[in-house]
């Protein structure tokens, strides 16, 4: 399987041209789609992260009336690939949209690191 690396935890597999993950190797969905899409999703509570280091009401978190954290895990081996901060009710955001055909010219340019997995 030849795959690029896209960010530490998502690779594509140019062989399939689907989105996977690097820790298992576990298709997440088409590099056509959202990859995101492909994950199992949590929405957590920005307090349940952001704790309190002192003893009082106030905290450094978003107030989880206005803000929740999206997290995104392979389906197969359940390593966190991505989160993100988003205000409620806003849509899962598409933040990587690649190019396949100019990914391929890349590469072929000698320009993209890839890696080679058994
Ligand atoms: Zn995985």
């Amino acid at each position: 399987m030849v795959s690029v690396e896209i960010t530490p935890y998502l690779d594509i597999n140019l062989d399939s041209e689907m989105w996977v993950c690097s820790s298992c190797n576990g298709d997440l969905i088409d590099c056509n789609s959202n990859y995101k899409t492909g994950c199992t999703i949590a929405e957590r509570d920005p307090s349940e992260i952001h704790h309190s280091e002192i003893d009082t009401e106030y905290k450094f978190s978003p107030d989880p009336k206005w803000c929740k954290i999206i997290e995104f895990y392979c389906p197969h081996c359940g390593i966190m690939i991505e989160n993100e901060y988003l205000p409620l009710g806003h849509p899962i955001t598409h933040d990587i949209d690649i190019d396949i055909d100019q990914l391929r010219t890349k590469i072929s340019e000698g320009s993209i690191h890839l890696r080679t997995k058994p």
